[in-house]
């Protein structure tokens, strides 16, 4: 059962009988992402002990949210607080939430919790991991945010992740990304003008003129001929149809049918297909190619260009940058960092504000 209300977890609660005790609520995850799992302890009479009844869950589904911004916020776990107050102030019970501010599943049972020990850095209840590739003494959660954290005291090279855009008149529109240039399918045929062009500046803009991309079109078509002459139509049983996803896309007057996940040959040929009508509206739109690379960027830079940006919407005051890092760089550090971002043009001063540039936001 979905909950989305306390009055469902209160109605439960009352057909259930008895009188309630604890309100338990502990995160699990599937591939779809997290969810809150609540459970009612009874008591049924003086003498008895308490039962555990699960009640339902409670999910705002995907964890997409995972990749937008530095902090991801947990409505699950605004909403379980909502709930366990309400229920707290009805009948008296102890709310047992364990983890309310990251999910984790690794946090005991209500019952369990003679099992359980305090993680070292934040202190909430986890039942020790098994496994002898992660510290004992801390939770999942502070073990990435201490490695994370090394990342950014050590100055750790982020110079990974190139953007293509279609640029015109000061309107960048993000056309993928991609960890490597080489891996564009476009990277062949430019990877010479690219190379030319790169500065070694922090952030570099590398353009390609319309006559280029007329160029790359005329080989992309000439390029994809020969794999569409042996072009070969995929047999699916319609009940692996669910496992074998087909993309139809029209060439030339022919509909293909492609065949994503397990054929290399119709892969390539979405590819060539995506890129030939990428360079087709940059023509018919008269827009520009436009790849961002990183040259010189570090963790540390990375992510103080995503907190101002995400967490501080653009812009941020010295303080509160200093404030966001103060357990892991000293202010002589943040110092150092914002002017070198300052240097790169990455970041500029407004009045006492820390303000993002456009050619930031090319890159994060
Ligand atoms: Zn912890």
């Amino acid at each position: 059962m979905s909950i989305t209300s306390y009055e469902q977890v209160e109605q439960q609660i009352n057909t259930l009988g008895g009188k309630p005790t604890v309100l338990e609520a502990l995160w699990d995850g599937d591939t779809q992402g997290w969810y809150l799992c609540l459970s009612v302890y009874i008591k049924k009479n003086i003498l008895g002990g308490e039962t555990s009844h699960y009640l339902g869950t409670v999910t705002f589904g995907g964890d997409i949210r995972l990749f937008t911004g530095e902090v991801p916020s947990w409505p699950e776990a605004a909403l379980a607080k909502e709930i366990g107050k309400r229920a707290e102030e009805k009948y008296g019970l102890t709310f047992y939430f364990p983890s309310p501010d990251d999910p984790d599943d690794d946090c005991p049972r209500w019952t369990e919790r003679h099992l359980a020990i305090s993680c070292a850095d934040c202190n909430k209840l986890i039942i020790p991991t098994t496994s002898e590739y992660l510290p004992k003494d801390i939770c999942y959660h502070c073990h990435l945010e201490r490695e994370w954290n090394e990342k950014i005291k050590t100055e750790k090279p982020c110079d990974d992740g190139v953007t293509f855009f279609l640029y015109k008149e000061g309107i960048y529109q993000n056309n993928g990304y991609c960890s490597y240039f080489d891996s564009f399918t476009v990277a062949p045929y430019i990877k010479d003008i690219v190379e030319s062009r790169k500065s070694n500046e922090l952030v570099s803009l590398v353009e390609i003129t319309t006559d280029e991309i007329r160029d790359l079109y005329i080989k992309l078509r000439k390029d994809v001929k020969p794999l569409l002459d042996n072009y070969k139509k995929p047999e699916i049983d319609p009940k692996m149809s669910k496992f074998k996803p087909i993309d139809k896309k029209a060439y030339d007057g022919t509909i293909y049918e492609l065949e994503m996940k397990f054929n290399d040959e119709h892969r390539k040929i979405s590819n060539f297909m995506y890129s030939i009508e990428t360079a087709e509206k940059a023509l018919n739109e008269e827009k520009i190619f436009v790849f961002s690379f990183k040259n010189g960027m570090t963790y540390r830079d990375d992510t103080m260009l995503r907190f101002i940006n995400y967490v501080s919407k653009g812009s941020a005051s010295v303080e509160a940058i200093c404030k966001r890092y103060e357990k892991i760089l000293n202010e002589q550090e943040v110092m150092d960092t914002i002017e070198k971002l300052k240097r790169a043009g990455c970041l500029k001063t407004d009045g006492t504000m820390i303000t993002l540039t456009d050619l930031a936001k090319r890159i994060i």
